[in-house]
């Protein structure tokens, strides 16, 4: 399937034979291990701990077997320069997680590396239809989190138009993609949705009355389901980016063409997947936890460092029909944290969506809420209607149906209620937060 968009940003490195790729892996590991232990307080002496010297270290098995891991709690016990291995002054950009649940994890950056960033990022860009001519919006916040930075130096290396609109003004967004034709945008999944709820309060449609034609979307997680709201919302083939702040941001892979799992950069990264409870290394076609070991970070490297992220690496040929070679990924199906436990059974809130939105009554914006009564614990799932209101009978005939559904995929029959079109709370700002679990008194959602 040839079209526009197979082109590449970088076509002999994301084209590299995969002995190849191994080769710089293979090479480059063994050069940050060794760089990582020379110039970070906390990689020394987490290697001398396990009596490791990097010269001995031949390959990431060595580090396996001794089960050597980086972990966010690192992360944030060494917060803020504790994992530098630069000198402060060498630091040109900082980024920091939410820290909603705690002291925040940050990404530290080198001028290399913010140059290395643009390069993952701009491949990325490119590989969801960004060329030169287009007019690129930016509306990920441009702030501390790494999602509107991210786009920006990727496109920077693209060198396209770029509005860096950042979060929120969603009235104001739709005006300057009329004012300037835009052709392009990045967003925070859920925020696609309100972007064309908010141009359907303007009186426009956005599949008809705006120019956009292409979207890149990231740091939630969303299914099968979801793409196809998106892409009729907006007439458009929206693209998956992965990434996150301790790496970099947006960029580290990317869905292509094809639409069948992620590619993720080889050359920068050595991607693991693990069984998030033994850690020990799992193959392909196992879903697991994904750790990653930066290649090429100069800043604030990072060894085996668990990325909460549920994946796996797929089974498929060396070559993808779009050209490159890079390894793919399923796309993200869950963070490990994000896991429900209710009465013993064990769930994702995808799990949840796969099935509601299964429904072509039912518009995307659901809320599954968690909490004890009798000292049992219950779900409530509130999800709206689309635009046509229901009437009572349909509605409680409809939420019957998707009990007994969900019954079937959870083990549990949760409540189902179906409310309103546009009743449930909107998130301008950030992440949608679809978990709401009293037992924590917290969301589970960063
Ligand atoms: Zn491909």
């Amino acid at each position: 399937m040839m079209n526009e968009r197979n082109h590449y940003h970088n076509e002999k490195m994301e084209t590299l034979p995969q002995r190849e790729l191994a080769a710089i892996q293979e090479k480059r590991f063994r050069e940050i291990l060794q760089y990582s232990y020379d110039n970070s307080v906390f990689y020394k002496k987490s290697l001398d701990r396990l009596g490791l010297k990097p010269e001995d270290v031949r390959s990431i098995r060595d580090l396996q077997d001794a089960k050597f891991f980086t972990t966010k709690d690192d992360l944030r016990l060494s917060y803020p320069f504790g994992m530098l291995a630069v000198p402060r002054e060498k630091v040109v950009e900082m980024h920091a997680t939410s820290g909603t649940t705690g002291t925040p994890a940050l990404g530290l950056h080198t001028e290399k590396d913010l140059r290395d960033w643009g390069e993952v990022a701009a491949r990325s860009l490119v590989m969801s239809g960004l060329t030169s001519k287009d007019v690129f919006q930016i509306t990920p916040s441009l702030g501390m989190f790494s999602g509107g930075f991210g786009f920006y130096h990727g496109a920077r290396a693209v060198g396209c138009t770029i509005v860096p609109a950042s979060a929120g003004f969603s009235k104001r967004q739709i005006q300057f993609m009329l004012d300037f034709g835009t052709t392009m945008f990045s967003a925070i999944v859920s925020y696609a949705f309100r972007l064309a709820e908010v141009a359907a309060e303007m009186g426009i449609d956005p599949a008809k009355d705006t120019k956009v034609r292409k979207g890149i979307f990231g740091s939630e997680i969303w299914t099968k389901g979801m793409k196809q709201k998106v892409s009729e919302l907006w007439d458009m083939e929206p693209f998956d980016v992965y990434g996150f702040t301790e790496l970099c941001g947006p960029g580290v892979g990317n869905d292509c063409s094809m639409h069948d799992g992620l590619h993720m950069w080889q050359d920068y990264y050595l991607i693991e997947v693990v069984d998030p409870k033994t850690g020990e290394p799992l193959g392909a076609e196992e879903e697991g936890e994904l750790v990653f070991t930066t290649l090429t970070k100069e800043a604030m490297p990072l060894i085996r460092y668990r990325s909460r992220d549920v994946s796996k690496l797929l089974d498929s040929p060396p070559a993808c029909e779009c050209g490159r070679t890079h390894r793919k990924y399923r796309e993200i199906r869950a963070r490990v944290d994000d896991m429900l436990k209710i009465s013993g059974v064990n769930f994702w809130p995808s799990e949840v969506e796969t099935v509601l939105l299964k429904e072509k009554d039912l518009g995307p914006e659901y809320r599954i809420h968690v909490y004890t009564e009798n000292s049992v614990d219950r779900v409530r799932i509130s999800v709206e209607s689309r635009q046509k209101v229901l009437g009572e009978s349909e509605r409680s005939k409809l939420a019957g149906k998707l009990a007994n559904d969900l019954h079937d995929v959870l083990l549990f029959k949760p409540e189902v209620e179906i409310v309103a079109p546009n009743s449930l709370p909107r998130v301008e700002v950030g992440k949608a937060v679809r978990v709401v679990d009293e037992r924590k008194k917290t969301s589970l959602q960063p």
